[in-house]
């Protein structure tokens, strides 16, 4: 018989790449056998952990005035062509279909603006009709040309589009603003996933929009990923879907648009890269799929030990905490190692030598501690802790980030800073047209994205481009991405 292996045993600082194929498979978050490029099957064990991002998600949308709907997963090509330089940004991603309506083609959405605005023009009548802040949960496909990574980027993915409509272009901009705090809010302090708010350059905004602001979250790589945008939709856009509204003194008007896209699936992976450790997931304790595992260990006297086990498990349940009991018949080693490699947070162990103090012991898993707590104390010890687990995680995520991003002066630096995995942040000509030729460098030369400018903070730049020598305009942010 074969001893299984009881270490996940692949460096992270080492090997990210590796790490992050290995995990994906061992901790049954996706399986890639589908057989489609850029599809994979999300496993049960993803499925929950990113059901429980959505739901989390979803509430602070509600909370800040937003409703749910669902909309068709096609949408007929004439939307598309309504506004030029959205169907230039998206038709070589789009996938038609072969069946099409009469003569017209029908596209898989690759995002819903002109699903969204095809109703808006019918639902916006009136002033009173604003502000209209509507969601979705859905999965857009775009046929990505580029090599396609497992959550990262995928020809599918799981997110959430909110459409929102404001009869002011200062209630929109608010909007665009009050995005940025719920990505900071959820995605951050929640799942524990710094960030840095930019502001895209002109050549970089969403096809459509006046402009748009990312979130870019770094890997262990120190490669850049892309989280939630939000964008002010330009008003030509919003004309070419003739949305009009008419305003308290009866004049028609053209109402101001956003959208904001957080996806699920992509969040997964940063926060599987973010927290993970050498032992395999790390999940905050707030969505992981099985908070607490129960692991009883039966000796002379398995009815006591079984009995408490019950009532542990009523008891967690009870104050709607996910728990599971491990009652397979692999060896403690076994077990100890597949829950601690799955990223559960705490381990209770049940023995008789313990419960005949009255206590269990807990294992935690981000810090490798055992503590003893009275059986009496576990639900509100597990809460306690559980919070404190989520604390740890997002310190640790921040000092990380933190120490990724440096500060260059010339071509050289930047070039050895991306190099060893940094972002950097240096003086550049300009975001707006006029920058282009010198981002096209940093893409060219140094194979890098110039991220943009900070959205948060007003930076003041002091003197020449980096890139071209010219008078410095902007100070910008580049790394290599995903
Ligand atoms: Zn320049």
């Amino acid at each position: 018989m074969s001893k299984k292996k009881t270490t996940f045993n692949i460096s992270k600082t080492n090997n990210f790449s590796e790490w992050y194929s290995e995990i994906l498979n061992k901790a049954e978050i996706v399986d890639l056998r589908y057989g489609v490029k850029g599809f994979v099957v999300i496993r049960p064990w993803g499925a929950r952990i990113i059901d429980k991002m959505y739901r989390i998600y979803e509430s602070a949308l509600r909370c800040t005035g937003h409703e749910a709907a669902i909309f068709p997963a096609v949408i007929p090509e004439k939307n598309f062509k309504r506004e030029s330089s959205h169907v230039e940004g998206f038709a070589p991603e789009v996938f038609w279909l072969d069946k099409k309506q009469g003569d017209e083609r029908l596209a898989l959405r690759p995002t819903s603006e002109t699903a969204f605005y095809e109703m808006y023009n019918l639902w916006i009548r009136s002033y009173r009709d604003l502000p209209l802040k509507i969601y979705q949960r859905a999965n857009v496909f775009r046929n990505e040309t580029k090599a396609t990574r497992p959550l990262i980027r995928s020809r599918e993915f799981h997110w959430i589009e909110s459409h929102d409509a404001f009869a002011t272009k200062k209630d929109a901009e608010a909007q665009v603003r009050d995005d940025i705090v719920m990505t900071e809010e959820v995605m951050h302090k929640i799942f524990g996933v710094p960030f840095l708010p930019m502001r895209r350059p002109q050549w970089d905004k969403f096809p459509g929009a006046e402009y748009t602001i990312g979130s870019d979250s770094i890997l262990p790589d120190g490669k850049v990923i892309q989280q939630p945008s939000t964008h002010l939709i330009s008003q030509h856009f919003v004309k070419a879907f003739d949305v009009k509204f008419v305003n308290e003194v009866e004049k028609e008007r053209t109402p101001w648009l956003t959208c904001y896209g957080p996806c699920m699936s992509r969040i997964l992976a940063s926060v599987i890269s973010v927290h993970g450790d050498d032992n395999g997931l790390v999940l905050p304790y707030t969505i992981a799929p099985v908070q607490v595992v129960v692991v009883p260990f039966y000796g002379e006297d398995s009815k006591k030990v079984k009995e408490m086990v019950e009532k542990i498990q009523k008891d967690l349940f009870g104050e709607h905490i996910d728990v599971r009991v491990d009652d397979s018949d692999k060896r403690s080693g076994e077990k100890f190692f597949y829950w601690e490699m799955k990223g559960v947070p705490f381990r209770v162990e049940v023995g008789e030598k313990e419960l005949a103090n009255g206590e269990v012991t807990v294992f935690i898993r981000d810090s490798r501690e055992r503590v003893s707590v009275k059986v009496g104390d576990l639900v509100e010890s597990i809460k306690n802790l559980g919070a404190e687990y989520d604390s740890r995680l997002l310190a640790r995520a921040d000092e990380f980030f933190e120490g990724k991003v440096v500060e260059c002066k010339d071509k050289v630096g930047v070039k050895k800073a991306l190099n060893s995995g940094k972002v950097v942040r240096f003086a550049f000509c300009s975001a707006d047209v006029e920058g282009a030729e010198c981002a096209g460098f940093v893409e060219k030369e140094l194979e890098a994205r110039v991220m943009g400018t900070r959205a948060d903070v007003g930076e003041k730049v002091v003197g020449k481009c980096v890139v071209c020598g010219k008078k410095a305009g902007v100070v910008v942010y580049v790394g290599k991405s995903y």
